[in-house]
């Protein structure tokens, strides 16, 4: 989603690009590695998209983690740059780190909409549609209360939300999936969603129509700065190395390697997700959120996607099963007439996370290698932003402001 977001909006500029994606860019739910794009919920969410680490988050991890359904998955022996990753975690996790980051963050999900809007106009051809309604869904009032009090803090950091409650019929009646159980529901406005595998699809035939390459199946191994260009080395070595004015390193929970010797020590962790869909009846008009288990629910097509977990493995680590089982024992009380066992599409992607929850955007040690990932949870909804102001900073050689906070090499932040 970031890479190709970022040529397209490159090519706005009149630059030719070359798309490199080791794998496909539009996989499908059968290539395991192929990134955290295609099966994701597809929220755009601008009022939802918070930073991760959050004292309640991280009270929360603790508490579920060893519960055997949980939606948080630690392995028991973990590597140095997963304990990295969490010791970092855990020191970002505090108010005063979430405030600031969702300040920095609202400075980009207050044009993120609009940035869809963009491409729409500009001939990408993939509707996205108005979360009519948008319902986060609870078991009791304290879950609801918790809600509303993080979108306060939302608005006050700058990105404005609306959200009322609504009493458990009336959100039956909007969406008939939601079981007894649910008794408290805020609905949010003013949100969108899409299929985000029709959507990366749909970017990458625009990006060609404007006469961009894009080429499937090449590995980058290294990236080397020659001072007049950037040589990009290849995995399979028989493959000749292709040479660029500049590059945008967009490899989402792969970026560590690539852009480490442009001093970008950032870790990127994967936090991996699973997702399935399911037949429905009615389907709902709009994306349905169960906060307490982590479950997201996105209607595509006549299809229910159910996504969810937070596994924090390699990112080429096989699927483990037991990650969808447990989605489906945290969704199988909270809906109803919905046959779970009716599963297609099984799918895992790594969300590309950083332990300060803020992505890595803009230039590096080089101003010809730039950096556009680890945006965690969000890189649907802040895709087309972030390559709107990637592209203008490389072709300007200007930062934007909105873009500082971001910085690959988190220059000036302690
Ligand atoms: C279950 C789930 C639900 C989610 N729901 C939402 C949501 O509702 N809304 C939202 O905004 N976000 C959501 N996200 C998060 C979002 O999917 C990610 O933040 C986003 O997909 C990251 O995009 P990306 O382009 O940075 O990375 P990726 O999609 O991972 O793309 C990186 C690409 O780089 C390629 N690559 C890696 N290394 C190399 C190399 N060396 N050479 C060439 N190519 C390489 C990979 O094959 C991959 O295709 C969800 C994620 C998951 C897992």
């Amino acid at each position: 989603m970031v890479g190709l977001c970022t040529a397209w909006y490159l090519q706005e500029h009149g630059v030719g690009v070359t798309v490199l994606e080791r794998d496909r860019v539009t996989p499908g739910p059968v290539h395991a590695g192929a990134g955290a794009s295609w099966g994701s919920a597809g929220w755009l969410t601008p009022g939802l998209a918070t930073p991760l680490p959050e004292p309640a988050v991280l009270r929360y991890g603790l508490r579920v983690l060893l519960r055997p359904d949980s939606p948080v998955y630690l392995p028991p022996a973990a590597d140095t740059a997963l304990a990295r990753f969490l010791a970092g975690f855990v020191r970002h996790s505090t108010q005063p780190r979430w405030r600031r980051a969702m300040r920095a963050l609202s400075a980009l999900t207050r044009q993120s909409l609009d940035a869809f809007d963009e491409l729409a106009d500009g001939g990408v051809a993939a509707p996205t549609r108005a979360a009519a309604p948008f319902l986060a869904c609870f078991r009791d009032r304290r879950g609801a209360e918790a809600l509303l009090a993080e979108l306060a803090e939302v608005r006050a950091c700058g990105q404005p939300v609306d959200s009322e409650e609504l009493d458990a019929l009336t959100a039956r009646d909007r969406a008939p999936m939601l079981s007894d159980q649910i008794t408290h529901v805020i609905q949010v406005h003013g949100q969108r969603y899409c299929d985000p595998g029709r959507f990366v699809a749909a970017l990458a035939d625009a990006v060609r129509e404007r006469g961009g390459i894009i080429r499937e199946g090449v590995a980058v191994d290294k990236v080397i700065d020659l001072g007049t260009g950037v040589v990009l080395a290849m995995a399979d070595h028989a493959s000749p190395p292709a040479r660029f004015d500049a590059v945008v390193l967009a490899a989402g929970s792969w970026l560590p390697p690539l852009a480490a010797r442009f001093g970008v020590r950032m870790p990127v962790q994967a936090g991996r997700g699973y997702s399935f869909s399911v037949p429905v009846k009615e389907p709902p008009t709009g994306p349905v959120y169960f906060p307490a288990s982590r479950v997201a629910c996105t209607p595509i097509g006549s299809e229910l996607r159910i996504a969810g977990m937070m596994e924090f493995r390699r990112p080429d680590a096989p699927r483990d099963p037991r990650r969808i089982d447990a989605i489906v024992a945290a969704a199988g009380g909270l809906l109803r007439g919905v046959d779970l066992r009716a599963r297609a599409l099984e799918w895992m992607g790594p969300r590309p996370c950083t332990p300060d929850g803020l992505p890595l955007l803009g230039p590096t040690s080089s101003p010809r290698v730039h950096v556009a990932g680890g945006h965690g949870m969000w890189g649907i909804t802040l895709g087309p932003i972030t390559g709107r102001l990637v592209a203008r900073a490389l072709v300007t050689g200007r930062t934007p402001a909105a873009l500082l906070p971001f910085d690959p090499l988190r220059r000036g932040t302690a």
